[in-house]
């Protein structure tokens, strides 16, 4: 089972991701739906919980009958000599515990997960792609009726779901906390119901939620497929609609798309307002960077917020895992934080983001722009209706990958770095004296980032 959970991070994470980060993954024990999984340094450890948690969990649930819970140790004496020297550290405490294992003992009052005091709506940057989403999350923190029911909210991984239910949570407790609210995962929704069940209690399951004037469930996806549990998710969920208590949902999909769950249970779900969270935005994305920067109060230059807002573009969670990164390795090592030092930081992280555009696509649209064979890339011919080509194909490679310039050289015909630095610059100062040129690279441009 573990082989087959390992094999399916890797096609899915890629190579790269897999060899730094997955394959020193461990399984050292499991018992009844419980893994436990070692890994050589902390390091990896919170990188693996920021970064494949969510998807480590669905796997192994995907593997057993009744998943419970999986906790990530570390064990050095699995790290490869010398490999915790160099490891950079976090600034940010580590995230808590993937899954923490529930108190013993059924009818434990204290259903609700714990709230992360950074996830307020004070901390969240609003942008184009998540207006809608924070809009209704504000209303239902702020109504002291139930505006829409249910608020469901949906995006990718690492939007910010979380963070927004939060955010409700924290702001109810305080202007109105004679309101209970709760909030848990969808997946410790799951795991109470089944242990009331073993324990022939589902009374006591049923009695917690009867007394909620809030209730919000976290990443619904996680309960599609098993039958029981979304029977009673159900009967919760109307029960608590039909007496007008607010109900808040998050999945990662739509409710129509949301697959493995009943059609009565879908459509009922999309009954009260559906916001969706975006992809961010590059404007988000600065936004969040500076924002976080301020936060860690560190001498962030605009320069590298603005390179960081370029590259990373997967999600938030990355960005800030980037950002932590950068301040932590020039805490340690004392020096400013710089455009070199971060991309000689990040170098992995960079090269992950990057998958979109490659050397080769870069080289074949633009040999089809100024119709020159794909080959004269690579040749050693130097008319100019060849060289001027094969120098803007470098110059964009430059702009649209975090490639170095060997590394760019070596694509162009094994060249060395200082004629790819040449074409860089002869290209720009092309494209301050001639516009139309100019137009032409940055049409090509918008082609290959499209
Ligand atoms: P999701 O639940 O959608 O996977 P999270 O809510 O866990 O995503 O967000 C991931 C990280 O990104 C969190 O640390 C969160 O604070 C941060 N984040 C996401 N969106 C924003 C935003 N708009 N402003 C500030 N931080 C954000
Ligand atoms: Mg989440």
């Amino acid at each position: 089972k573990w082989a087959r959970v390992r094999g399916r991070l890797r096609s899915e994470y890629g190579e790269q991701a897999y060899r730094s980060w997955l394959k020193p993954l461990t399984l050292v024990g499991h018992t009844n739906g419980e893994f436990r999984i070692a890994v050589p340094t902390r390091f990896i450890r919170d990188w693996v919980m920021q970064h494949y948690s969510d998807r480590l969990r669905q796997l192994l649930a995907g593997e057993v009958n009744e998943f419970r819970a999986v906790e990530i140790v570390v064990d050095s004496a699995r790290a490869p000599v010398d490999a915790e020297a160099n490891q950079p550290i976090y600034v940010q405490a580590p995230p808590a515990a993937v899954a923490e294992l529930p108190s013993p003992g059924p009818g434990a009052d204290d259903v609700s997960a714990p709230l992360d005091p950074r996830f307020t709506f004070e901390n969240f940057v609003v942008g184009k792609s998540n207006e809608l989403a924070y809009a209704a999350a504000r209303r239902v923190a702020e109504s002291k009726t139930v505006p829409f029911n249910p608020l469901f909210l949906y995006g990718g991984v690492g939007l910010g779901k979380t963070h927004l239910m939060h955010a409700i949570a924290w702001h109810i407790k305080k202007a109105q906390p004679e309101r209970r609210v709760i909030y848990l995962s969808a997946e410790k929704f799951m795991y109470q119901f089944i242990r009331a069940l073993r324990h022939k209690n589902t009374m006591a399951f049923k009695e917690q939620f009867r007394s909620v004037d809030v209730l919000m469930i976290d990443d619904v996806q996680f309960i599609s497929g098993k039958d029981s549990t979304q029977e009673e998710f159900f009967h919760t969920f109307n029960a608590l609609v039909d007496q007008n208590r607010q109900v808040v949902i998050s999945a990662d999909k739509s409710p129509s798309d949301l697959e493995g769950l009943e059609e009565r249970m879908r459509s009922r779900l999309g009954w009260g307002l559906v916001a969706d969270i975006h992809p961010t935005t590059y404007e988000l994305r600065l936004g969040i960077l500076q924002n976080k920067g301020e936060q860690l109060g560190a001498e962030i230059p605009p320069k590298v917020l603005e390179f960081l807002a370029h590259k990373i573009l997967s999600n938030v969670r990355e960005l800030e895992g980037a950002l932590n990164r950068i301040v932590a390795h020039a805490t340690l090592v004392g020096r400013p934080v710089t455009l070199e030092t971060t991309q000689e930081v990040l170098h992995d992280l960079l090269r992950a983001n990057d998958r979109r555009v490659t050397i080769e696509e870069i080289q074949r649209k633009v040999a089809e722009h100024f119709n020159i064979k794909i080959s004269e890339m690579q040749s050693a011919r130097r008319a100019r209706a060849v060289a001027r080509p094969r120098q803007v194909a470098m110059y964009l490679a430059k702009q649209l990958t975090s490639r170095s310039l060997p590394e760019i050289g070596r694509k162009f015909g094994g060249r060395d770095h200082t004629t790819v630095m040449h074409a860089v610059r002869k290209v720009e100062e092309l494209r301050s004296t001639d516009s139309s040129f100019s137009e032409d690279v940055d049409l090509l441009r918008r082609m290959l980032e499209a």
